[in-house]
């Protein structure tokens, strides 16, 4: 049978608060089963220091709120990231954190940083994928038994579009398991284009970029294949082979889900699916919606998540692929159900 996937529009005068109520009610059967005085972890995104499009605090605190009333001891965690920033390593991602309102004080739990102080915590797991052999994440992975994963709903410049499969793929893996996921992105400089501004030298965290003959010029055996330079231009001078690339790690982080995910045994899984972007949290700043505010998602089924928010996202049009220049989340819905993250048929109740 389909798994279910819960749907609550944002309609009417319903505030995102309500909204996110009404879905919790509907889950209560599956947060009982966390049982009394389980730890109960809850995978979620502050963004970067600029950007203003995230899940609020406000929200997470409902879902603290509701673990609580059923006796679990919920905490809030991330990892750090390979990008330049404020999360990439514990201290300065725990002082964005407060600053952004998830403190332990307005979550009422703690919020901790799971890969460590300098995203270090990384151990090997051993996986029979077609890319990927071994895998690295926190050593959190291997002990917690009950997941939320809080997901925000955006575009992205390589993996078209974004949600839960996104959250815990790459947002779950350690910082080396993020440059693993990366390393098949290999940009390259359109010269003609380049009027050598100095954004993406500035921006790179390996300075694998320098300036060359009055061009920027990009080392690929330093390069990390993060994607934070093809952002940065804006002269359209940096590239990638898009689909080529953009499908290989579209296909690895489905394979992180795929591993990380078998190793824990309860997990519910939420799309927010509103302040939708080109760019992700971690870039978008006051960026334009692309599409219309929609609604919150629920499921215990990762991947009938993902397929549903999407499929009603883009009833009109693929806003994602009109606006990025892939489509890699066609190829990872596709990918996904090929290793068993889940179903792409869904049982789609509206709340
Ligand atoms: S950001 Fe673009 S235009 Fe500026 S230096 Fe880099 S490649 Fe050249
Ligand atoms: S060259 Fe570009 S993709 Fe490579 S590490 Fe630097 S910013 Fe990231």
């Amino acid at each position: 049978m389909a798994p279910n996937v819960y749907f609550k529009p944002l309609s009417g005068f319903l505030d995102r608060n309500s909204c996110f109520e009404a879905v919790l009610k509907a889950l209560k059967p599956d947060l009982e089963e966390f049982g009394q005085g389980e730890i109960v972890g809850i995978k979620a995104t502050i963004g970067e220091s600029k950007e203003s499009r995230f899940i609020k605090p406000q929200l997470i605190k409902l879902l603290v709120q509701r673990l609580k009333l059923e006796k679990a001891k919920p905490f809030v965690f991330d990892n750090n990231v390979i990008y330049k920033g404020m999360r990439q390593n514990a201290v300065d991602h725990l002082n964005l954190a407060y600053q952004k309102g998830f403190s332990p004080q307005e979550l009422g739990c703690p919020f901790i940083i799971a890969d460590s102080v300098f995203g270090t915590d990384s151990q090997a797991i051993k996986v029979k994928f077609k890319n990927l052999k071994e895998i690295k994440a926190p050593s959190l992975i291997g002990v917690l038994d009950n997941l939320v994963v809080a997901s925000h709903v955006t575009g992205h410049m390589l993996a078209g579009y974004a949600a839960s499969i996104k959250n815990v793929g790459m947002g779950m893996a350690s910082r080396a398991g993020k440059q693993m996921q990366h390393s098949s992105v290999k940009p390259h400089i359109i010269k003609d284009n380049c009027v050598i501004c100095g954004c993406c030298i500035e921006i790179c965290p390996v300075n694998a970029i320098s300036a060359k003959d009055d061009k920027a010029f990009i080392d690929s055996s330093v390069c990390l294949g993060c994607g934070e330079c093809l952002s940065a231009c804006k002269f359209n001078a940096v590239s990638i082979n898009w689909q080529g690339d953009a499908n290989i790690l579209a296909e690895r982080t489905a394979e992180y889900a795929c591993a990380i995910l078998s190793r824990i045994k309860r997990k519910i899984f939420l799309n927010f699916a509103f302040d939708i972007t080109k760019e992700c949290d971690c870039l978008a700043g006051n960026d334009p919606k692309i599409v219309q505010d929609c609604g919150i998602f629920a499921s215990r089924d990762i991947l009938a998540l993902d397929k549903a928010c999407f499929d009603i996202l883009s009833v009109d049009k693929d806003a994602f692929a009109e606006e990025q220049k892939t489509r890699t989340h066609l190829h990872q819905f596709n990918y996904a159900k090929e290793i068993g993250l889940g179903s792409l048929e869904y049982n789609l109740i509206r709340l």
